[in-house]
């Protein structure tokens, strides 16, 4: 646990009591913290009386008298839609309001370090896909490459729940929207921006308010080290901006799909190739095709952003590049779970996106396609460049019919509605070569209680259909 420094004998109130707001529960009051919390749901309330925490309801009048900050979990709003009762009564008072992520920044660092050879690093990943793949797979290769790392975040850990850094340790941070919008203090060593799409719009006011959100992370505290994919122009502005010339070595761009070959530093994937240049000349490569845990344009995205991390803390290209190879993949992301009959069996629920699922479809062809379920903004659109790859699809989701239809007439689709029955009809039809891929471009609201039970449910199916 990280003792959360600055509140000593002070009153502080804990909004949300799930994991993360427990953790923090528990970190202030290790650092001297008098902590009262609330959480709406009767569940948090309990488990946070269980650990010995005061409740108090937030959102009465007067809640906040003699309260230092408000520490709230990224769940809740804290501005769009609208902000939550208890939020915006601490806004009204004046009282701050920060997250476990702000409190983490303002705490890791102790005076233990004085006595070691390497300070601590942090290296934080924010981005609307492919964060948690990249966090995982800049941890695994520092953990192949001997180095102490911690994965922590949305990922891993809470991060107040790690241990104290040790000599040289990296921490490795996966960072959503929500929590780099809210964060008091942001000051990664290294800040990692995977790639910009369209999602929870709902919550940042907007496409524009979203894009603000993650750039925090690369405006707040000014990370000694910036690696920023410029597929997108977000992208290109943000590197545009922390870049002090064309030739300087403190952005590393990315890129899956462009030659980047400036006077800066580089690292980009195309036809399956991995390139590091730096000053106008190349430097490395890393052949990408086959490593099993990577499949496709948006995991070699994913692995150039973590390769450049790596490079910046030290390591070798020929270290990373073993360290790919051992790489297993993230459960419910272009994870392979099964093969029978030449026929290989997906489980891609995490793409609950447009965006997701298009990379997906371009990762593989011949594509028995299991799709559908709560579908997000912005309509399907997106869906077409990858529909190529797609013999078919199976739709399911409690509106099947219309997703079905909003497909378009550019693939044949058959309306399933429940998983069992897409799952029966693809392994029923799939043909020697071809790949049965769940990749829903929805969330799993209607039907399941998260992306993992969906996809859980998707590999029991698939196992129960090849007996
Ligand atoms: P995040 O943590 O940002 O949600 P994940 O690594 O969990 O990212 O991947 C989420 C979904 O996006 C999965 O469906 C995955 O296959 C897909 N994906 C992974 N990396 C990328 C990328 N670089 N670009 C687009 N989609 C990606």
């Amino acid at each position: 646990m990280i003792p959360v420094r600055g509140f000593d004998g002070a009153t502080v109130a804990v909004l949300g009591l799930g994991r993360s707001g427990l953790t923090a529960a528990r970190a202030l009051a290790a650092g001297g913290a008098q902590v009262i919390g609330w959480d709406d749901g009767e569940s948090g309330r309990a488990a946070a009386e269980a650990d010995g925490i005061a409740l108090r309801d937030l959102s009465k009048p007067g809640a906040f008298e003699g309260v230092a900050c408000l520490v709230t979990s990224p769940g809740i709003p804290h501005l769009y839609p609208v902000p939550h009762p208890a939020i915006a009564a601490a806004m009204a008072e004046g009282v701050p309001v920060d997250n476990d992520i702000g409190l983490f920044f303002r705490s890791f660092a102790t005076g233990e370090w004085d006595r070691f050879d390497v300070a601590p690093k942090v290296v934080a990943v924010t981005g609307s896909n492919g964060k948690s793949t990249t966090s995982a797979l800049i941890h695994h290769i520092l953990t192949e490459a001997g180095r102490e790392a911690q994965l922590a975040g949305n990922i891993g850990r809470g991060v107040l729940d790690i241990e104290p850094a040790g000599d040289g340790g990296v921490v490795v941070l996966e960072l959503s929207s929500y929590q780099t919008d809210l964060a008091r203090a942001l000051t990664p060593d290294v800040a990692v921006f995977t790639n910009l799409s369209p999602d929870h719009l709902d919550r940042h006011g907007g496409y524009g308010g979203y894009f603000a959100a993650k750039r925090r992370l690369f405006a707040e505290g000014g990370p000694d080290r910036a690696v920023i994919g410029v597929d997108e122009p977000e992208g290109r502005y943000l590197a545009g901006q922390m870049a002090e010339g064309p030739g300087d070595d403190l952005v590393i761009r990315v890129s899956s799909g462009q030659k980047l070959t400036g006077a800066g530093w580089t690292v980009f994937a195309r036809k399956g190739f991995l390139a590091e240049w730096r000053k106008g000349r190349q430097v490395a490569s890393v052949d990408l095709r086959d490593i099993p845990g990577l499949p496709g344009a948006h995991n070699h995205q994913n692995a150039c952003a973590a390769y450049a991390a790596c490079r910046t803390l030290g390591l070798g290209p020929k270290e990373i590049e073993r360290a790919f190879r051992s790489f297993a993949g993230l459960p419910h992301r272009s994870q392979r779970i099964a093969e029978a009959g030449g026929v290989v069996y997906v489980n891609d629920s995490k793409a609950t996106n447009v965006d997701s699922a298009a990379k997906a479809l371009a990762a593989f062809s011949g594509i028995r396609w299991i799709c559908g379920g709560l579908e997000k903004e912005g309509g399907l659109e997106g869906l077409q460049s990858g529909l190529a790859n797609v013999v078919k699809a199976y739709v399911i989701g409690r509106e099947a019919e219309g997703f079905a239809m909003r497909l378009g007439t550019g693939v044949e689709a058959e309306v399933c509605g429940t998983m069992e029955r897409a799952v029966a009809r693809a392994v029923e039809e799939a043909q020697p070569g071809e790949v049965v891929l769940l990749a829903p471009a929805a969330a799993s609201f209607d039907q399941y209680d998260s992306f993992e039970k969906r996809g859980e449910d998707f590999a029991a199916r698939v196992k129960a259909a090849l007996g």
